[in-house]
């Protein structure tokens, strides 16, 4: 598998200028098919081959016993800046994002104002390059204002550096818009990001439509309002001749359009969210994590978009990352503020907080024997940098120095108070999660430690 870097490579806070040795630690680099017992030795930023005889003045950070992978890619992160500060800046966001191992995450547009001009654009990168930890890429808005009405001037978004297009948060419903953004998005060379969601299915919605939400008599979105959409969507892509990026994929039945579209040659790559592969509707309803963590019915943190669904759903998930259906693990990082999140269910705003649980949520699937240490590592780096393009992902010589080094067996209990994210929303909260960053490196430079 190899990474063709086809955007420029963000800047690196790298103030650091020298030289870095990681040593001794199990080096899993899917790119290359790498699992070994390695160093790696970071020189002015980027990866230098072997290790060098002459390492005076060398930081040397000691693996052993631990993994070090490539750091983690993450196409679709909400850092909330501008316009929505009180819940996370660019400089928290990445903070989380360094926290949680990831050295490159994507912005998702639903700012205030929208990310649908160059301004906006050069505003968040500006933001990225004063205040940011991990490097930032932009996505674009596809409509003026996310509106779904009229597209956004995408040519110039391109230009502006913007690295795929999408409305997250909301879907682009119409589908001659649609086919429209499909169109331009060719010429620009980047994916057209869907949040599939068919509206008139969800008014009012607040959780999977199922026997929970029967139950606790919460109105239900039905996995079918995702489906439908990526099914239309797959055929307006194969009409274009577009690059379809599915995001947060969470009903089953979504993988057999993802699946046949890709059997006629349609350019439909797919993400899924930690939260998907691991949790189900049944929290909405109340779940003791221990003794001591427990979840209400109606806890607000649970409420998330597209919604927690079945057991089934879940282990397809993880059946469709396994066999190539899902290509990439996304956080769909989504902090809110405690005035989000304090209110009855049906007013509370939609999304968890995910970039610093997101490892040791995943690595319970490798626990569990469902994936592999190098699957998870892979969906967390070259296979998400190759969708978008992105110079990251692996640690082959000159490749940027970005690496993560985590400890799978650790075992923490997620408080949020101790977040870097402004974001404190997460069901996890009390949770004992398997598997911990123990240190982050950014250009060469570590910005995140807990050795
Ligand atoms: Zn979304």
């Amino acid at each position: 598998m190899s990474v063709t870097p086809r955007v420029p490579l963000a800047t690196a806070p790298g103030r650091f200028g020298g030289t870095i040795l990681v040593r001794g630690g199990r080096l899993i680099d899917p790119a290359r098919g790498i699992d070994a017992i390695a160093d790696v030795v970071i020189r002015d930023g980027r990866v230098v081959e072997g290790t060098p005889d002459q390492l005076d003045g060398a930081r040397v950070l000691d693996a052993r016993g631990l993994i070090v992978a490539p750091g983690f890619v993450d196409l679709h992160a909400h850092l909330r800046e501008p316009g929505y500060e009180y819940r996370e800046t660019v400089a928290t966001g990445t903070a989380a994002a360094v926290a949680g191992g990831f050295t490159t995450v994507c912005a998702m547009p639903n700012t205030e104002p929208a990310t649908d001009s160059p301004a906006v654009v050069e505003y968040v990168l500006q933001a990225a390059r004063r205040d940011g930890s991990a490097r930032v890429y932009v996505i674009g808005a596809i409509t003026r204002g996310r509106k779904g009405k009229a597209l956004a001037d995408m040519i110039e978004l391109a230009n502006a550096g913007v690295v795929a297009f999408s409305d997250d948060g909301d879907c682009v419903t119409d589908p001659s818009l649609m086919r429209h953004a499909l169109a331009y998005s060719v010429a620009t060379g980047r994916p057209v990001v869907q949040h599939a969601e068919e509206k008139a299915l969800t008014t009012g919605a607040q959780m999977h439509e199922g026997m929970v939400s029967a139950r606790l008599g919460l109105p239900g979105w039905p996995r079918q309002a995702e489906e439908t959409i990526v099914a239309r969507d797959c055929e307006l892509t194969a009409l274009t001749g577009a690059h379809l990026h599915v995001a947060h994929v969470s009903a089953a039945g979504t993988l057999d359009f993802i699946r046949r579209a890709r059997a006629k040659g349609t350019r439909v790559t797919a993400e899924v969210t930690p939260h998907h592969l691991t949790l189900t509707d049944d929290l909405v309803g109340g779940h003791w994590w221990s003794a001591t963590a427990s979840l209400p019915p109606y806890d607000t943190r649970t409420k998330v978009n597209p919604p927690l669904r079945e057991p089934d759903d879940r282990d397809a998930m993880v059946a469709g990352l396994r066999d190539g259906a899902i290509d990439c693990i996304a956080t769909d990082h989504a902090p809110h503020g405690t005035t989000d999140k304090h209110v009855e269910y049906a007013a509370a705003a939609s999304g968890i907080s995910n970039l610093e649980t997101a490892l040791g949520s995943v690595l319970s699937i490798v626990h569990a024997g469902a994936l592999s240490l190098v699957e998870v590592i892979a969906a967390l780096t070259c296979r998400p940098a190759g969708i978008f393009g992105l110079e990251a992902g692996t640690l082959a010589p000159g490749a940027p120095g970005d690496v993560v080094i985590f400890d799978p067996d650790r075992e923490w209990c997620v408080d949020p108070a101790q977040f870097a994210s402004k974001g404190r929303n997460t069901p996890l909260a009390g949770h004992v999660l398997r598997g911990q960053v123990v240190a982050t490196i950014v250009g060469g430079e570590v910005l995140h430690d807990r050795s």
